[in-house]
């Protein structure tokens, strides 16, 4: 068994399974003519079922082929023109091939004992993402996450650890956190994990655009205040997962000053405009956040995970810090990235976005996320002139949310099934993949465009199939109610 171990005796075996792995996920790729098959859990469970885990294939080739049925011929294909469905991109081949470097060598980023050069490359991203964000470059930090529900988890354990009570007791219950009600459910989870109580997380109204109305978040800063809760942290988004909404950010910060609340920005999705050469404006005012979420994974086209949280002041993750002897002694004179971070051993997810720098550079990156900003608003416009359709709100990013609204039916309810059912029979088809959500307590469907290939005329073309799909289900529905 030990000729499966990777080291100077295997080199060989390690360099032909390497190649061969990539050879069938490259055919794979050439050849996809369709984002997904249309598998189902059930045609597809009895294969996974009936591999016996305790009989070994022995070679890397044979389990490759048994590969082939229960995941490769049927995965769903993000890097498909019509796979148009949540915030998942196409992948670019520097971080791809990073991939298989950080893999094979395996450092852990937790400590330099177990990384060296790695954690200086991280540092240097971290601090080239501040230098985007507008950070002074001597105070900021931050640290790669394993994505934008742990780096917000993070952000709200500091701003309730940096509260001021005034010489209070902190009481969970006493603490407030604003966010809009388009904003992501993590934010409910973190708050959860950090032990408040659901009403603590105060969901603020959006406006006709899915944007925070700061308004709305003065009023209830102020009610907080004179009820004598603490406000702990205003959450903002800069670009909403259904709709790439970007709440606004300077006016969020100047209420968060004149109320000491901690401001963090999730920009999971909208942090592609920090390297965007045309829109980078959008995101006027996040330098005031005291933290900032970014997932290179999401508008980076990087693999998953790749992710960070950036802090205005470094000297706040001082709340993740806990020494172990065996570790991080105390007085380590090195630098240690598990300082900083909620994880102990963790992959070195940066090098992907380093390879990408060095090979594409950051125009490159955000040339790519403008054109499906560009794409989105063409689709607009498309959606907007079409009758079959009602386009919920003009995009700031990169999402299309829309409902089929037949003109001879007028059941609310009805229109709901006939989305519902277009969009599952569209996906069963594999020709596209399309997302759902809800406006208004209504079903709509959702394109969360990330993929510069996508065209104006593959846009048309799923529109169309949605509209067959759907109309399908009406008349089938009309003929059994007759
Ligand atoms: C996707 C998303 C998250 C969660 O990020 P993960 O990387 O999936 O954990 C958080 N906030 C927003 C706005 C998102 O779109």
């Amino acid at each position: 068994m030990r000729s499966h171990l990777l080291n100077e005796t295997t080199a060989e075996l390690y360099r032909r399974s390497a190649t061969e792995a990539v050879e069938r996920v490259a055919a794979h790729i050439a050849a996809t003519k369709r984002p997904f098959t249309g598998v189902s859990p059930d045609e597809l469970s009895p294969a996974v079922d009936a591999i016996d885990l305790d009989r070994p294939l022995g070679d890397t080739s044979a389990a490759l082929d048994e590969l082939e049925e229960v995941y490769l011929r049927d995965a769903v294909y993000f890097h498909h023109p019509r796979y148009l469905a949540h915030l998942n991109c196409p992948v670019v081949i520097p971080a791809v091939t990073a991939e298989a470097i950080l893999a094979a060598v395996n450092s852990s980023l937790d400590t330099w004992d177990q990384s060296a050069g790695g954690t200086l490359i991280e540092r240097r991203l971290i601090d080239w993402t501040a230098g985007r964000i507008g950070y002074g470059p001597t105070t900021a930090d931050g640290v790669f996450t394993s994505g934008g529900s742990q780096s917000n988890l993070q952000a709200l354990l500091l701003a309730r650890e940096e509260t001021k009570t005034d010489g209070r007791t902190q009481h969970p219950a006493d603490l407030r956190v604003f966010t809009s009600e388009a904003s992501h459910f993590s934010v409910q989870k973190s708050a959860k994990l950090l032990g408040l109580p659901p009403e603590s997380v105060v969901a603020i109204p959006v406006d006709h655009d899915k944007r925070m109305q700061t308004v709305a978040l003065a009023h209830a800063l102020e009610r907080c205040e004179a009820e004598g809760a603490i406000p702990m942290a205003v959450v903002a988004t800069a670009g909403t997962t259904d709709f790439g909404s970007i709440d606004p950010l300077p006016e969020i910060a100047a209420l968060c000053a004149r109320y000491g609340t901690w401001m963090h920005v999730d920009a999971a999705y909208g942090c592609g405009l920090l390297v965007s050469p045309t829109r980078r404006h959008l995101l006027e005012g996040i330098e005031s956040a005291d933290s900032v979420t970014v997932d290179y994974h999401k508008s980076f086209f990087q693999p998953v995970s790749s992710s960070a949280l950036l802090v205005r002041d470094g000297v706040t993750l001082r709340h993740a810090t806990y020494y172990a002897d065996y570790l991080n002694p105390r007085s380590a004179p090195v630098p240690n990235q598990v300082d900083k971070s909620l994880q102990t051993t963790r992959r070195f997810d940066a090098l992907k976005l380093w390879m990408t720098l060095r090979v594409m550079g950051a125009d490159g990156i955000g040339e790519l996320f403008d054109e499906v900003v560009d794409l989105a608003a063409e689709g607009w416009k498309v959606l907007a002139a079409d009758p079959r359709f009602d386009v919920a709100v003009e995009p700031q990013l990169s999402t299309l949310v829309f409902r089929y609204i037949p003109s001879d039916v007028t059941s609310p309810a009805m229109i709901d099934r006939a989305n519902l059912y277009a969009r599952k029979a569209l996906f069963a088809s594999g020709e596209a993949v399309v997302a759902g959500t809800k406006v208004g307590g209504r079903h709509y469907l959702k394109f969360t465009l990330l993929n510069p290939q996508t065209t104006v005329a593959d846009i048309e073309a799923v529109l169309d199939l949605l509209a067959g799909h759907a109309r399908q289900y009406l008349g089938d529905s009309l003929v059994h109610a007759s």
